[in-house]
């Protein structure tokens, strides 16, 4: 069953992602998005819209836009449809941390078969985002690509994304010339601002590393930020009530902590 690995691998009680359905979408164009995912370790998950589900690939460096730079993409668990507008706090359990929309846009294959295109390992496509645009391909390594090794039956797992030589390529270092989100052109602390997730004062989700030296510097900032917002508020408006919000944060806290109270 499609998307059954998603499900298994998550607690929808616990996680704002969306639990997810196969889009019937027809004569449409195709959908791909990048999300900029702070979890254990930075990432950026490179998904694209085939057979109503989000084909995945978790891209540690990131795309690159010069051909000559072949980028690691290890193939991950299919993702639903609308997990493609997703960009927000995962408080807990599998794949906690912060996701960030950095890209999106349509893909158009570059093959006729793009499911014979998969299982032979070389997928050449086209992207219309906002960052990333041009000739690319996917390339499966047969784990022969050094760093790729991991647990068992991660060979098959193993892509590189290199971008074609053409208009939209060239050595600008577009994950730092274009870090923020397209979806609210927030960076981490600006999402993390939104929904700082009370669980993490005593288990973050990246501890150690880069990724946990990172994640406590948006902490901070985003700690910050919100103090600054909070200020402004009140010295602009010192008699306003606070509004009454129901955004999707706000009921997910609640649930969070209705479940840790029952
Ligand atoms: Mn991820």
């Amino acid at each position: 069953m499609p998307l059954d690995e998603y499900k298994r691998k998550r607690d929808f009680s616990k996680t704002p992602e969306p639990a997810g359905k196969v889009a019937a979408r027809k004569g449409r164009e195709r959908y791909f998005c990048v999300q900029k995912h702070l979890a254990s370790h930075l990432h950026y998950d490179f998904r694209l819209e085939h057979n109503g589900v989000l084909l995945s690939w978790a891209v540690p460096k990131g795309p690159s836009l010069d051909p000559k730079t072949r980028r690691l993409a290890m193939q991950t668990e299919d993702h639903p449809f609308d997990y493609g507008d997703f960009e927000g706090v995962i408080p807990e359990g599998y794949g906690a941390g912060i996701v960030m929309l950095w890209d999106k846009g349509t893909w158009t294959p570059e093959v006729d078969d793009v499911d014979a295109a998969i299982r032979k390992g070389d997928l050449k496509f086209t992207l219309n985002g906002y960052k990333l645009k041009g000739s690319w391909v996917l390339v499966r390594t047969s784990g022969r690509y050094p760093g790729a090794r991991g647990g068992s039956g991660d060979s098959a797992r193993s892509w590189l994304l290199i971008k074609h030589r053409d208009d939209w390529s060239g050595d600008l270092d577009i994950t730092e010339f274009a870090p923020r989100s397209v979806k609210s052109d927030g960076d981490f602390e600006d999402i993390l601002g939104q929904d700082m997730p009370a669980v993490w004062q005593s288990n973050r989700p990246a501890k150690g590393g880069d990724a946990g030296a990172m994640l406590a510097q948006i902490i901070e900032r985003a700690a910050r930020l919100k103090a600054e917002r909070a200020g402004t508020r009140s010295a602009r408006q010192p008699e306003a009530p606070e509004p009454k919000k129901t955004t999707r944060s706000t009921r997910t806290a609640k649930t969070r902590k209705a479940k840790r109270t029952s």
